[in-house]
């Protein structure tokens, strides 16, 4: 049973208990969102120049401990530790990039009759940022790093699962200068911790990454606060390969096998052109076969376990022993292992086909021609990314252009780039992170109009 008290965590490849740490209650939430509602004041008032070198030194920081935050993360997540390392190089760059944006949120010049007109971002406040479990380090950066960059300070309940790596972080952030309650990490219960930092009127916007259900009732909560929210959901994203595609690439395993499949953009609907679907399939049972499934912590493992007991029952029930598949190998136990599976017995409208699974399972379709992959590419209801594979140049664009997704890549299975916007279409979201405007989605913007003809200043 879960304890109200505190949060286990075991490392997912062993079942080893890594940590135990106090779960925040509700009181706990709303203290450190007085200590940060305090501390933003000063934070806000700092040159943006001082605020950016504050955020450089924390980077510096984060770079010293790289190595450390990576085998974190291996340890509380299983994530292999290239990924991990990719992982906290991410959320160094980020704050890097988003130190960077403080020094340049300008405003605007309105032409106006009568007067000047300026504009200004304003920080929001006290922002809560809600992670998931399934990339903990870099998903809890999207959120905070750009809130902070921006004059806020942040109020961070990472998954009950995968505390650890969020808690360092915070820490460096002391290490590295930054004020004290700028940047809080509560590690709690969703259902206690996540809801009181949701509900809390005097935190002024939410960053939610996870389930579409979960992300629901947060939206709802939102509203009757009329709290502004970002949501990153669910995918369930179309690769689509033409016959004339370079197929070995494009049907490159780790495009839905990283992180185990418990990626939001893993590209788990493989749809391909009839006339190669044959090479497709002995294409796929070869890459599946050579999977290194293992120890995350040894450099040689391309996949680790799943993140929990939890995870690997939902998983499970999606895909029934006897159910028509390709399929690699993983270790029995300890441990939450699933082995690579590509389902190919399922219809486009089959629960496996449509419903995000989070685990390292792809479903393998054809298609006729264009007009086919585009409707079969649409038919969910998710939009969170997607690759299209061809020569093409004419049909990569047209392709791209049709389909409803937030982040499409040709010829390429990359979504996230913190230099570049990221979100959702329909049920994957709400907003975008990371990119250019990433720092302005957590300012409000004032208009103020001097007049140049009543009385003399
Ligand atoms: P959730 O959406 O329930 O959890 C995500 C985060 O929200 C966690 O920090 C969680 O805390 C918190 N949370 C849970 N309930 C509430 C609440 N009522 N109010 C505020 N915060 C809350 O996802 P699950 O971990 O249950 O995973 C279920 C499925 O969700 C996965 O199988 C996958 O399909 C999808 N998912 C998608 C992700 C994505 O990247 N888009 C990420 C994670 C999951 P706690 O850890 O305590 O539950």
């Amino acid at each position: 049973m879960t304890d109200p008290h505190q949060l286990v965590v075991l490392n997912p490849a062993t079942e080893e208990v890594v940590a135990t740490v106090p779960a925040a209650s509700a009181e706990d939430v709303a203290e450190a969102v007085t200590r940060a509602g305090r501390a933003q004041t000063a934070w806000a008032a700092l040159a943006p120049a001082d605020r950016a070198r504050l955020l450089r030194r924390f980077a510096d920081t984060v770079d010293a401990h790289l190595d450390e935050l990576a085998r974190l993360e291996v340890r509380e997540a299983g994530h292999t530790l290239g990924n991990a390392r990719w992982e906290a190089g991410n959320a160094r760059d980020l704050l890097l990039y988003a130190a960077g944006g403080a020094e340049r949120l300008l405003g605007r010049q309105i032409p106006a009759p009568g007067g000047w007109d300026v504009t200004f971002h304003e920080p929001l406040g006290v922002v809560g940022v809600i992670a998931p479990w399934n990339f903990p380090m870099p998903i809890a950066a999207w959120g905070a790093f750009p809130a902070l960059a921006a004059g806020n300070t942040v109020v961070l309940k990472p998954a009950e699962t995968t505390p650890l790596t969020a808690l360092r972080l915070a820490e460096l952030a002391l290490e590295a200068g930054l004020p004290e309650h700028v940047l809080q990490v509560l590690p709690g219960h969703g259902a206690v911790a996540g809801r009181a930092l949701v509900d809390h009127p005097d935190v002024a916007k939410i960053v939610f990454t996870g389930s579409t259900r979960t992300g629901r009732e947060v939206m709802e909560r939102c509203a009757r606060l009329v709290k502004p929210v970002t949501l990153e959901l669910g995918g369930k994203s179309p690769n689509v390969v033409f016959a004339d595609a370079d197929l070995k690439t494009a049907l490159d395993p780790s495009s839905f096998l990283d992180n185990a499949g418990q990626d939001c953009c893993a590209r788990t609907r493989i749809l391909v052109q009839e006339t190669v679907f044959e090479q497709a399939r002995e294409l796929l049972a070869d890459a599946l076969a050579a999977v290194v499934v293992g120890d995350p912590a040894d450099e040689k493992t391309q996949m680790g376990p799943l993140i929990s007991r939890a995870q690997l029952d939902r998983v499970r029930s999606h895909v029934p022993a006897d159910a028509p598949a390709l399929r690699g190998t993983a270790p029995d136990g300890p441990g939450f292992w699933f082995a690579p599976t590509v389902l190919t017995g399922e219809r486009p409208d089959s629960p496996a086909a449509r419903e995000e699974i989070f685990g390292p399972v792809a479903v393998l379709l054809p298609f006729t021609d264009e007009q086919d992959a585009v409707r079969l590419a649409n038919d969910t209801p998710y939009g969170l990314s997607g690759s299209v594979w061809t020569r093409d140049l004419g049909r990569a664009l047209r392709v791209s252009q049709a389909v409803r997704a937030g982040n499409l890549s040709v010829n390429s299975h990359s979504s996230v780039r913190y230099w570049t916007p990221f979100g959702g279409f329909k049920q994957s979201g709400l907003g975008r992170e990371l990119g250019p405007d990433a720092l302005t989605a957590f300012t409000e913007t004032k208009n103020v109009f001097i007049s140049t003809e009543g009385p003399a200043l």
